[in-house]
């Protein structure tokens, strides 16, 4: 029987999953530092081990449930027992969302073609270049190459999926960063552009005075994604989406 190392368990969302709702499930461990993290204590790989059937055989109990998200930390860190219970949650017809930090693109690869997940959201945080390496606190470049990856993997499926970036004010928010940080993840249908929200603490907690990007410092920010549909996640507002016309038939 598989064990797989958790955080925890939440029973239902209607945030996590589009227009469905979900049980979250979050997965221990994690190979980037973000300072702004807002979930420090996924990231040290200490966690209590669970049976994975035990999971999912509580997720049936809820009969009000149609997806479960696996997030983290990163949840590619324990790639067997990432691909088991995706395996088994599909088993039992449920639709399967993986967020990810993009740092394993064959395992991202390999769910896809075994029909084991349905809906991916890939963390874009910075332009892919030396920015991107401050902003996690990992001096690998690796990572820049593995994110790529996945940006070209997910394009080139078709399973939905979402590329996504907290706005930290002073760290990925410059009109550089942002105009290279735009034309990396332009071929995306969609771009979540997410408030840095810090009240709940933060991994580096001098980051927790930092004061968040208004709604309308995120719409500014939203001119340099010239993606289809650009979304604006801040709790003025809760989601909206910042509509593209691209031609005169849409
Ligand atoms: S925010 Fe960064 S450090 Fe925290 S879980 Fe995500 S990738 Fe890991």
């Amino acid at each position: 029987m598989k064990n797989i190392k958790i955080g925890g368990i939440l029973d239902l969302s209607t945030v996590d999953y589009p227009k469905k709702t979900a049980a979250v499930v979050f997965m221990q461990g994690c190979n980037f530092r973000c300072p702004f993290c807002y979930n420090p204590d996924l990231i040290n790989g200490k966690g209590k081990e669970i049976s994975i059937k035990e999971i999912v055989e509580n997720i049936k109990k809820k009969d009000f449930i149609d997806a479960v998200v696996i997030t983290g930390g990163e949840p590619t860190l324990q790639p067997e027992s990432l691909i088991e219970l995706c395996r088994q949650l599909k088993e039992n017809k449920f639709l399967v969302k993986i967020d990810t930090n993009g740092s394993n693109p064959l395992l991202i690869k390999e769910l896809i073609d075994k029909k084991f997940v349905d809906y991916i959201a890939l963390d874009v945080k910075a332009p892919l270049n030396e920015k991107y390496l401050d902003v996690i606190k990992v001096k690998n470049k690796d990572f820049v190459n593995k994110i790529r990856d996945v940006i070209d993997i997910l394009k080139n499926s078709s399973i939905e999926y979402e590329l996504r970036t907290p706005i930290v004010p002073g760290l990925n928010d410059s009109p550089k960063d942002l105009e290279q940080h735009g034309n990396d993840v332009k071929d995306a249908k969609i771009f979540i552009l997410e408030q840095f929200t810090p009240e709940n603490g933060t991994l580096d907690k001098s980051f927790e005075k930092i004061k968040s990007p208004s709604y309308n410092d995120l719409k500014e920010i939203a001119k340099y994604f010239k993606n289809k549909k650009v979304v604006i996640k801040a709790r003025e507002v809760g989601e909206q989406e910042v509509s593209r016309i691209n031609c005169g038939c849409n």
